[in-house]
């Protein structure tokens, strides 16, 4: 049975890890008995993200790992909620298929995290978010019940799609303790080219946005970067200033070149080695303040440009996923200094924009100043129905009420 220490010795504790939903649904309702709410914890790649979580119990999930079964037929696939990105790309490379989610941060993250978190990253243009991607799961609720929500098969399901409530819940309406994922034919050739933007910003954004409407092509992936990101992700061209676009483009030799032809519309284009993906999602620092912000397709160049400035000037850097209209803003943050939580107060009040703000890591005495996404009173009454006493994750988005 896989154990973890918790504390140092002598002041540590030993524990069993659960391995199955039954033993994740005892420790749940033993938490609930003795009023020790749990943090739920996979990899522990991205507890620093969210609200802070205000319990010292931890649930880890370590030990919840594994494919279970694999439909090569169908596309579909399943497995244990602590199964690490890398595995599940090892194993369907081998058929020809893959996960088509590659959310950032490291593929040592695991399955369960990703879809909690409802985690996205490039791919999001062509693949969709998680929500897209998730059939079906096992959950354990906050009174140590364990539900399925979904299927193991493309949409036959009916009543309440608690599949889609359970991703980017954070863990406060159950554990996920397996999960059923759809799969995408991994395509034969998958290329990449940089386009640096003439003029403007602003006009290169709503140039690449109509192409993006236009072409026939459509590309796996299209991420504007701005000038600082490209110049840490060891591109050229984006000197003065200058974003450039990154375009991952997937499919058969034909298609592929057709889909080249079409993107040097937009101007110049150099061909990149696929795994600026890669740095791409694992690029920012620990600890790194990161804001979402959403836009219009009408008003994306105006924000990127606004936005991009005020980034760049405190040492940051950004980038947008033009097909979603999401503009993710990283800033480098030291630690706990008074200091530096005002100066990145002073960041977040200029990072505005007419859709949505998403704030995912800050340094924590600032959450308080930030509105919480899950507070509402129909938002209470979910979670209040799936745990009760509060028992999963406590705080993590919103407010102990
Ligand atoms: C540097 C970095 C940057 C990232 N940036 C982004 C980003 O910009 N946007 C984004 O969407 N994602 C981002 N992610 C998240 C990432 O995509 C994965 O979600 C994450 O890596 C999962 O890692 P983990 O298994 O270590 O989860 P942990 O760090 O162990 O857990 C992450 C969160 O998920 C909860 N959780 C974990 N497992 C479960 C489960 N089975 N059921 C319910 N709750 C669970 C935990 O309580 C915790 O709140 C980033 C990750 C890293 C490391």
């Amino acid at each position: 049975m896989a154990r973890r220490t918790i504390g140092t010795p002598p002041l540590s504790v030993t524990l069993a890890l659960p391995e199955s939903a039954e033993a994740v649904a005892a420790r749940v309702r033993d938490a609930r008995a003795g009023r020790t709410p749990l943090r739920i914890t996979a990899a522990r790649q991205w507890l620093d993200a969210g609200r802070p979580c205000h319990t010292a119990g931890e649930l880890s999930l370590a030990a919840l790992r594994g494919v279970t079964e694999y439909e090569r037929g169908d596309f579909t696939i399943t497995m244990r909620a602590a199964t690490p990105l890398a595995e599940i790309d090892a194993v369907t490379a081998r058929e020809g298929q893959w996960l088509a989610l590659q959310p950032f941060g490291s593929a040592d993250g695991t399955i369960g995290a990703t879809i909690a978190t409802a985690s996205w990253g490039p791919l999001a243009s062509a693949y969709g978010t998680p929500r897209d991607q998730l059939l079906g799961c096992e959950v354990v609720t906050g009174v140590g019940e364990v539900i399925r929500a979904g299927g193991r098969v493309v949409k036959n399901v009916a009543g309440f799609d608690l599949t889609r409530l359970m991703t980017g819940a954070w863990g406060t309406l159950g554990v996920i303790t397996d999960v059923t994922l759809r799969l995408r034919a991994r395509p034969e050739v998958d290329r990449t080219l940089v386009v640096v933007a003439e003029g403007g910003a602003d006009a290169f954004c709503s140039a690449a946005w109509q192409w993006l409407r236009a072409s026939p092509y459509a590309p796996l992936a299209a991420e504007l970067c701005s000038a600082a990101l490209a110049t840490r992700l060891g591109l050229e061209g984006g000197g003065e200033g200058r974003p450039l676009l990154l375009v991952r483009l997937g499919g058969n030799e034909a298609f592929v070149r057709a889909a080249e032809e079409s993107v040097a519309a937009l101007g110049a284009t150099t061909e990149v080695s696929a795994d600026v993906w890669a740095r791409l999602r694992t690029l920012e620092p620990a600890g790194s303040t990161v804001v979402r912000l959403g836009a219009l397709p009408s008003t994306l160049g105006a924000v990127w440009s606004a936005v991009s400035d005020v980034v760049e000037r405190s040492g940051g850097w950004t980038h947008a996923t033009l097909e979603r209209g999401v503009i993710r803003c990283v800033v480098p943050t030291a630690d706990g200094t008074q200091e530096e939580s005002a100066r990145i107060r002073g960041i977040i009040d200029q990072l505005n924009a007419p859709g949505s703000r998403v704030v995912e890591r800050l340094p924590a005495p600032l959450w308080e100043a930030i509105a919480a996404p899950a507070g509402d009173r129909l938002s209470s009454a979910v979670r209040r129905t799936f745990d009760p006493d509060g028992v999963l994750n406590p705080g993590i988005l919103a407010p102990l009420s």
